[in-house]
């Protein structure tokens, strides 16, 4: 379909996963879920903002939830992480359930990782982290990621009516999050003919249900075709290895404390812009997706449309930060379709940092 090479040389890895999407499935589902998972004595966990929806879901588990802990914090401190583990030691737990965003989810993640106790999801944003096994941890304001099969959630309970109240402008972001981990994976050097479909799949329900939400945001629908967008995409990121476009968000938030999906949101359009005469196989796939000739010129066109940011500087990144940005970026290692220069990324970040439409101010030479 996409790039032939890929139907020469490619493998895929399933992983066992259940996903369960229905509205009310949170309190309805939950506890079924651990049921087949074999778990008696289940931790729940959150963020200080989602207590009452994890109360509901703790409560649903009745004698089998061993307590609730609503210590998670943005990109899992390693000191949140390692009070989590004791309050799960303490409480005898078999398991665990994280009720909430990618950093709810990234605790519970980083309680599989220690103590090797199963995980159930239960997301509320977007973001795609209930579909991998890629876990994070902050230690003295550096972000250290990895995968471990032990952190892939074992259940995925989505419910779309868990997400009618996350705002509009995090709805699109954390959309567009998503988003960026198929336009990534599309381009990937273990990219598979399987992930071409999901990860144009996961583009197209993603970009038809964000202008729902921000329509009508009580829409059960549009909230059930993003939760199925974030899901194709979150799995997109687990089976493939992402490039310069996370790379660079990674410095953008670990090193300048940028906001993790706006960060997303406004370096897309210019990360693609790059990448795309080296990869254009993928930027066809993202525009067949988006229903537009030119894929990265249409993703920061829905930004705008649906009033999301679209400049770092809006994000609060200062002018001088972006040579160092790039110098960071360029130091680190990854894949990428093309080849990669400070002076290349710090063309791209001062055309991300103006806002302006993408495709100008980017240099450098395809390979
Ligand atoms: P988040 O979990 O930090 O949530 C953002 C904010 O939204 C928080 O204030 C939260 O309380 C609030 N919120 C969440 N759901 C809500 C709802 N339904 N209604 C109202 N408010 C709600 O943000 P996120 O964007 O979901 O996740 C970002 C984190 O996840 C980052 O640390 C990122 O690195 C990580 N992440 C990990 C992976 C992975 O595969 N490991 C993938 C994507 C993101």
């Amino acid at each position: 379909m996409k790039d032939v090479k890929n139907f020469l040389d490619f493998s895929y890895e399933t992983r066992p996963t259940r996903v369960v999407l229905r509205p009310g499935a949170a309190t309805s589902a939950t506890a079924g879920e651990a049921e087949r998972l074999g778990l008696r004595r289940l931790l729940v966990v959150c963020g200080s903002q989602g207590a009452d929806t994890a109360r509901a879901v703790a409560d649903s588990l009745g004698p089998a939830c061993a307590g609730l802990h609503a210590g998670a914090r943005m990109h899992v401190p390693v000191e949140v992480a390692d009070r989590a583990v004791e309050v799960a030691r303490a409480a005898g737990a078999d398991g665990c359930v994280a009720v909430g965003g990618g950093s709810a989810i990234g605790l519970g993640k980083a309680i599989a990782l220690r103590t090797g106790l199963p995980l159930i999801a239960v997301p509320t944003t977007y973001s795609g982290s209930e579909a991998t096994s890629v876990w994070g941890l902050t230690e003295h304001g550096v972000k250290r990621t990895g995968r471990d099969p032990t952190v892939l959630p074992r259940s995925v309970v989505y419910d779309p009516e868990l997400t009618l109240s996350l705002p509009v402008p995090l709805s699109v972001t954390s959309g567009v999050n998503a988003i960026a981990h198929a336009v990534e994976a599309l381009y990937a050097p273990d990219t598979s003919p399987l992930i071409a479909l999901m990860a144009e799949e996961g583009v197209r329900a993603m970009a038809r249900a964000l202008p729902e939400v921000a329509d009508d945001p009580e829409s059960l629908q549009a909230r059930g075709r993003a939760l199925y967008g974030a899901w194709l995409c979150g799995s997109c990121l687990e089976a493939t290895t992402m490039g310069l476009h996370h790379k660079l968000c990674h410095v953008l938030g670990g090193t300048f404390g940028l906001p993790h999906s706006e960060t997303h949101t406004v370096v897309l359009p210019y990360a693609l812009a790059y990448n795309a005469p080296a990869a254009p196989d993928a930027a066809a796939a993202v525009a067949r997706a988006l229903d537009a000739e030119d894929a990265p010129r249409a993703l920061w066109e829905l930004a705008g449309r649906l009033g999301a940011p679209r400049s770092l500087a809006e994000l609060g990144l200062s002018r001088p930060d972006l040579a160092e940005a790039a110098a960071r970026t360029v130091g680190e290692v990854f894949a990428n379709p093309r080849s990669v220069t400070a002076d290349d990324v710090l063309a791209l970040l001062r055309a991300a940092y103006a806002g302006e439409a993408p495709g100008a101010g980017v240099s450098g030479t395809a390979q």
